[in-house]
């Protein structure tokens, strides 16, 4: 039998175990850096099926990497994420509107479905749990490690409104400013006090002005998160946060500088001082591949996904896939579901669609597609050739 169609049909048979991984993690949600039962659960899956597990990967109690074996040939990551969001719901509690349960089940299921052909590619099959897509980036130490340079391809794919080969993500910094002033009676000495949140003011009406002089794909966007104490006492301390974001890690830098000189400003305008720091970990820009990105079209394809985007359409958010991507080739795809109602991820409406049987449908499909492009890499005997080459002149 022909390899792809085996690979099918032990997709078929894996259906029920796939769909339980989706549905174990969407009803267990839990935050960034906290998901303890989710990569417990999926570790304990990709036992049973022979994944050889190194635990706390990276130092990270909830990263984990597992490996089969079996060749000298080429090897083929899949990235797997399972955290959710805060703030779903009447009791604002964690969900999975992002649909990382998603994401979960189908990296996994791909390993597990290539794990059962692992006799017959001359390979290696890697699974990584990643913690903390949506805050700290748990990719973004394991790049620091240097533990993607014996990888040859990482695949991934994520629920979206549409099907995007082209996906592009925004380099983005997350920058913490807090602000120091004097404390005093804000009607009787008013004159005494040196008013942090004055200075916060004075950077959101900087930023601003620095938005009309910003290219179209950049983003700079804030909140307050300590504003004083009390109306009646000028504020000696303040707090904001800022994510500041753009199509290139470059610009991006040049950007950062201006939001960090705005705020320098601002202090100098109210006599107050100033500390920033970066409060989470910063993410470059996605880099596609021209040749991952028709091998994954044609096993799109093949498998009833139509429709797809294959050319830049602009950006959207931003991902610690990023920066593996710019160490290693890269296949990111975005997967629609059909739904009935406009809404997207991270809405709450989005919370009953990732883990349905259109869902399922669009998971079963997409693991035939990732596990596709990978025995088109395993059996070809330039292919990996071609995209090593083309990753090395895009760098
Ligand atoms: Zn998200
Ligand atoms: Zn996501």
């Amino acid at each position: 039998m022909n390899l792809k169609k085996e690979m099918y049909e032990i997709e078929d048979s894996l259906k029920q175990e796939i769909e339980n991984i989706s549905h174990y993690i969407f009803m267990n949600p839990e935050l960034g850096n906290e998901e303890f039962k989710s990569s417990k659960y999926l570790i304990n899956v990709l036992e049973k099926y022979g994944f050889i597990i190194e635990k706390n990967y990276c130092g990270m109690p909830t990263a984990f990497r597992g490996e089969i074996n079996k060749g000298s040939g080429p090897t083929i990551a899949f990235l797997a994420e399972y955290d959710a969001l805060p703030g779903y719901g009447a009791a604002k509690k964690p969900g999975h509107a992002c649909g990382h349960n998603w994401i979960a089940a189908s990296t996994c299921g791909a390993a597990i479905v290539l794990s059962k052909l692992i006799n017959k590619i001359n390979g290696n099959i890697v699974i990584i749990g990643t913690p903390a897509e949506e805050t700290t980036g748990g990719k973004v130490p394991m790049v620091e490690k240097g533990i993607f340079n014996d990888i040859d391809i990482v695949l991934q794919m994520h629920l979206e409104g549409q099907n995007n080969v082209a996906c592009s993500t925004l380099a983005i910094d997350c920058i913490k400013f807090q602000f120091r002033g004097k404390a005093s009676h804000a009607s009787s000495h008013p004159e005494e006090g040196i008013n942090a949140l004055d200075a916060i003011n004075l950077m959101y009406a900087g930023i601003g002005c620095l938005r009309q002089h910003i290219t179209k794909d950049a983003r700079i966007h804030g909140i307050i998160t300590y504003g004083g104490a009390a109306p009646n006492t000028v504020p000696d301390f303040t707090e904001c946060k800022f994510h500041i974001r753009a199509g290139k890690r470059k610009y991006l830098d040049e950007l950062t500088q201006k939001v960090i000189n705005i705020a320098k400003g601002a202090a100098l305008m109210t006599g107050t001082s100033v500390s920033y720091e970066k409060f989470e970990n910063s993410f470059d820009e996605l880099k596609n591949l021209p040749s991952l990105q028709d091998i994954m079209v044609k096993n799109l394809k093949e498998v009833g996904i139509d429709n797809i985007i294959t050319s830049g359409e602009g950006a959207s958010g931003s991902s610690d896939i990023g920066n593996v991507s710019q160490i290693c080739p890269t296949m990111y795809t975005e997967i629609a579901l059909d739904i009935p109602e406009k809404c997207f991820v991270h809405d709450e409406a989005f919370l009953k669609y990732v883990d349905s049987d259109e869902a399922y449908d669009k998971l079963h499909k997409s693991i035939k597609a990732m596990c596709g492009v990978a025995l088109d890499i395993f059996t070809s005997d330039s292919l990996l050739d071609k995209i090593k080459k083309e990753f090395k002149n895009i760098k």
